[in-house]
């Protein structure tokens, strides 16, 4: 097959299961599920314990021209969608469909690896979607941004580290800025579908040799940029900067330095 009929191939799959995915759903179920989202207002990790394909919280073309629409659209509604499904069937009949998602990954280890692989991949691309925004960017403020300066130097110090994360991860994974358990901030990257929530024998989940409270990843896997930038992630990840969602990510950080408060 020649390289245009493959990625031809790609577009019209992609279309299609757009297409598939957004007439499956009535209109009122969508309203619904916004009307949810607003009047809810909880916590990322709260909202994504319920075990929900959550809506992508932005139209598939709104991070135009850093991530394109084709990209989005079959990252979210296929690869994501995908994993979905697989951590659904995983935990079917088991203990894990009551439990909380944080305390499957805090015991990860008791638990297959198709729950580690499908229920990291569910998880970690809920968390990447929202971490995101068009017109995002810029700098972060208030107390994150003071925790960035004191744990990293600087902005730009931190803006490197974490670059550098996502362009040195062999292969496919996350790079990650974590909160550890004395409120300091930093940077990992995971391998594959891990996260920094797991519970992990040391070395198999890769950088993330220490575990913390997750505050913003980017996608490495080369599903989440090819499209556009081909072999260039450096480029991906230069352009990713434009669109983090700032705002999120200080909630976020809010939200951990208050459950640290409490344990
Ligand atoms: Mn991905």
């Amino acid at each position: 097959m020649s390289k245009l009929n493959f990625l031809a191939g790609i577009f019209i799959f992609g279309h299609l299961g757009f297409y598939c995915t957004t007439m499956a759903q009535p209109p009122e179920t969508h309203n619904n599920q916004i009307k949810n989202k607003i009047t809810k207002n909880q916590s990322t990790m709260n909202s994504i314990n319920k075990f929900e394909f959550k809506e992508l919280p932005y139209a598939y073309d709104a991070l135009e021209p850093f991530i394109d629409k084709l990209t989005l659209e079959i990252h979210y509604g296929k690869h994501h969608k995908a994993y979905y499904d697989n951590f659904m069937n995983a935990i079917k009949g088991t203990e894990m469909e009551t439990m909380d998602i944080k305390d499957i990954f805090r015991n990860m280890s008791k638990f297959p690896v198709a729950v580690r692989n499908n229920g990291g991949g569910y998880f970690n691309h809920t968390f990447y979607w929202e971490g995101m925004k068009a017109s995002g960017g810029g700098l972060p403020t208030g107390r994150l941004s003071e925790a960035i300066t004191k744990s990293f130097t600087s902005f730009d110090e931190f803006k490197k580290q974490f670059s550098d994360a996502g362009k040195t991860r062999f292969g496919s994974g996350w790079a990650w800025l974590c909160m550890d358990d004395k409120g300091k901030l930093f940077i990992c990257s995971t391998p594959n579908q891990d996260n920094p929530l797991m519970d992990l024998p040391n070395g198999q989940a890769g950088l993330a040799e220490k575990k913390g409270t997750p505050l913003l990843v980017m996608d490495v896997w080369e599903h989440a940029y090819y499209l556009k930038y081909q072999n260039k992630r450096p480029d991906y990840i230069e352009a990713f900067w434009n669109v983090v969602n700032w705002e999120e990510v200080a909630k976020r950080y809010e939200n951990a330095l208050k459950s640290e408060r409490l344990k």
